[in-house]
Parts: C-alpha cells; structure tokens; sequence
C-alpha cells in the first residue's frame, strides 16, 4: 500500500479529495492524520505558485509524494477578487464573514459572473512534479442557499443545475467543479503508482 499525503488541513477538500480517488493501493493521508501541524506560507502569486510550494514543502520534509490543492473564487466585476486571497478574504479563515465582505463589495453590481479555480500539485520527493488548473462558471447570488459543501458555495448559483453548490450532493459538485475537474487531470498524467507519464 503506497501513502499519498494530501498537503492540506481543510477537511472538506480532504474530503472531496477522497471521493475523487479511489485506488485500493493507495492510502491518502491528510496532514492531521499524520500529525503535520506547522503552517506553510503560501507565498505564490498564483494558485498554481501555492498548490506547488504546498506540495513541496510536504513532500521534501516527510520524503513522501503529496498531493496539493490551492484553489478560489475570482469575481469578474471585482477584478478577480478574492482570487488566491479566498480563504482569508475579510481577514481570518471565516466563511460567514467573507461571505459578507463578498456581497457587500457586490452591492448595486449587475454582472455576477464569477468562477472558482483550482490547482493541484503532485510532488515526488526526487522534485519531479506535475500541475494541473481548472476552473468552474457560476453567478454570485444575493441569498444563501443550501447546507451542503463549504466557503463561498451557499451564494455559487450554477445556472445549468439551478441550484447553488451547497444545494446539491457532493457527487453531483463532482461532475463540474473546479477541484474535481483538475483532480480527474492529475489522475490522468500519473500512473496507478503516482509515478508520471
Ligand atoms: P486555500 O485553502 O488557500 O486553497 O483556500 C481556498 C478557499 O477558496 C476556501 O477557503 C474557500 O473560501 C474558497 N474555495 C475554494 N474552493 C471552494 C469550493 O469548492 N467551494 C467553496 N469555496 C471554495
């Protein structure tokens, strides 16, 4: 059985993670099950830059082949914003709060047009790596809908499911999103070992 760590402490991507791969010779671990708990500085100005200095950082301190996600919501009347600065976009890591921030910096804006990106990372320790970047449409909505998924997803309208992310199963965000898109790439470009094409 090969480990595969996944370079995050965000369960629901470790989640979603998990529902993504399902190969019996591999066990993906996430930073809390192995007890990884210093922060790593995402210094990169891209998602792309984060998800490999994430994975990296994993994998060359524990000599093991991570797995990486970095990923957000970039919205097109804002200039892109919250882009790489999602997770933190009123300050802390606050989805109440960014959720706020975010509708009240949309106020009085017609165009909603937004989309969630996501990179992903997988690193060897031999420093051999692949990145794969993914994205997904949606419209800002003014009214939370749903319980399910996470973030900015309550007020993420898609409009071919007319339903928000966080209104529909996790399987079905699978068929479209962001993460699950890109995850589907990196499994393409590595073997059934995480070794590379
Ligand atoms: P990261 O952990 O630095 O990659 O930050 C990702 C942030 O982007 C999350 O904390 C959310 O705010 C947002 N985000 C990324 N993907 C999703 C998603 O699938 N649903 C909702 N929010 C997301």
């Amino acid at each position: 059985m090969k480990t595969i760590v996944i370079a995050t402490n965000n369960l629901n991507k470790v989640r979603e993670f998990k529902s993504l791969f399902n190969n019996p010779n591999i066990e993906f671990k996430s930073l809390r099950e192995i007890g990884y708990t210093k922060d790593i500085i995402e210094d990169g100005l891209t998602f792309e830059e984060n998800a490999i200095i994430k994975a990296k950082t994993i994998s060359k301190e524990l000599g093991v082949i991570a797995i990486s996600d970095d990923s957000g919501l970039e919205v097109e009347a804002l200039n892109n914003e919250p882009g790489i600065y999602s997770a933190r976009y009123a300050g802390g890591h606050d989805d109440d709060a960014n959720n706020r921030l975010l509708l009240k910096n949309l106020k009085g804006i017609e165009n909603r047009n937004a989309r969630y990106v996501c990179a992903v990372c997988v690193y060897h320790p031999n420093d051999e790596y692949r990145t794969v970047v993914e994205s997904c449409k949606g419209v800002i909505i003014d009214d939370a809908k749903g319980q399910n998924g996470f973030g900015y997803d309550p007020y993420f309208y898609i409009p071919e499911f007319g339903q928000t992310f966080a209104e529909v199963s996790l399987e079905k965000k699978n068929t479209i999103s962001h993460r699950a898109k890109a995850l589907r790439g990196i499994m393409e470009i590595c073997d059934e070992n995480f070794n590379f094409k």
